[in-house]
């Protein structure tokens, strides 16, 4: 079960989930009602393997919120994730990472330059927050989106690979995830600018050598 929460300081050229940039526009839900909803897929999730997955938005612009709803999922007997860019990875208190079991932090970009223009923000706290998950032992899934003409240089790539390195040990996969076009419609009707409108896919052949980037580094690549 993913549960999406409003509120994003990044502003990713990428988004797909613009609906989310900001707070106000989501629907106020109590806690106790999410636990609710949860603890009915108990046993689906049990069958299945499942869980549930906080994303966004930015899931740690709400700590309290989202803190509360891991660990009575936790309490359940419920695996955990959130899905971040790790950008307020500070807000995360550490009892609030002891009720995570798995992290998706998406590594935007491997240099500074880039993931400004890209995010809009800084790549240091994601790195810092990263360091504190493998310091934790906590399991991290890295995910990179590519997109032609700015995220698919090869020292970009390769400089995302040096940074995953110093989390080795709890990273079980990067995922590479090809750009698409599927959240236009959604930045037109907020009336935002899209800027990668002309933006194509990345061919495949694009997409397996940034793969290979990563795959020469050691990690188990999707
Ligand atoms: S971090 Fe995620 S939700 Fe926030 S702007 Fe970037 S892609 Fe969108």
């Amino acid at each position: 079960m993913t549960i999406f929460l409003n509120g994003c300081p990044l502003r990713c050229l990428y988004c797909h989930n613009p609906d989310t940039f900001l707070m106000r526009d989501g629907e106020p839900v109590e806690v106790d009602e999410i636990l609710r909803r949860i603890r009915r897929y108990r046993n689906v999730f049990k069958a299945t393997g499942g869980g549930i997955t906080l994303s966004g938005g930015e899931v740690l612009m709400q700590p309290a919120f989202a803190g509360r709803i891991l660990a009575g999922a936790k309490a359940m007997g419920i695996h955990t994730c959130i899905d971040t860019s790790g950008y307020l990875g500070q807000h995360a208190s550490d009892e609030m990472l002891g009720n995570i079991d798995l992290v998706l932090l998406d590594v935007k970009s491997g240099d500074e330059k880039t993931y400004k223009q890209v995010t809009g923000r800084e790549l240091a706290p994601t790195i810092a927050f990263g360091d504190r998950l493998a310091a934790k032992g906590i399991e991290t899934w890295v995910r990179f989106v590519l997109v032609p003409g700015l995220t698919d240089d090869p020292q970009n790539v390769e400089n995302v690979a040096r940074i995953v390195e110093r989390w080795r040990p709890v990273v079980s996969r990067v995922e590479v995830l090809p750009f698409h076009q599927m959240g236009t419609d959604k930045w037109d009707a907020l009336k935002l600018e899209y800027k990668l409108r002309d933006t194509r896919p990345p061919e495949p052949e694009l997409v397996e050598s940034t793969r290979d980037i990563f795959r020469a580094h050691g990690f188990t690549v999707h």
